[in-house]
């Protein structure tokens, strides 16, 4: 099935989007969002969730293509 769906990995990392939306992430999808970030000047306020946080990565993954 093609499509997106909902990033699986265990999200280590909580971060403040563009929209000022408290929202969390795994490391892959982290390290992509601030390197997005630099190329474009903007600064992403983000910090390591504690330990024993339990949250899913919130961001989306294509399926039925290549892993980002
Ligand atoms: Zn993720």
């Amino acid at each position: 099935m093609k499509g997106r769906k909902q990033c699986e990995s265990k999200a280590m990392y909580w971060f403040i989007s563009p929209g000022l939306k408290k929202q969390h992430a795994c490391k892959n999808h982290m390290r992509g969002l601030l390197s997005a970030a630099r190329g474009k000047e903007v600064e992403i306020p983000f910090g390591e969730l504690e330990a024993g946080v339990k949250r899913r990565c919130g961001k989306m993954v294509k399926v039925g293509g290549r892993n980002e």
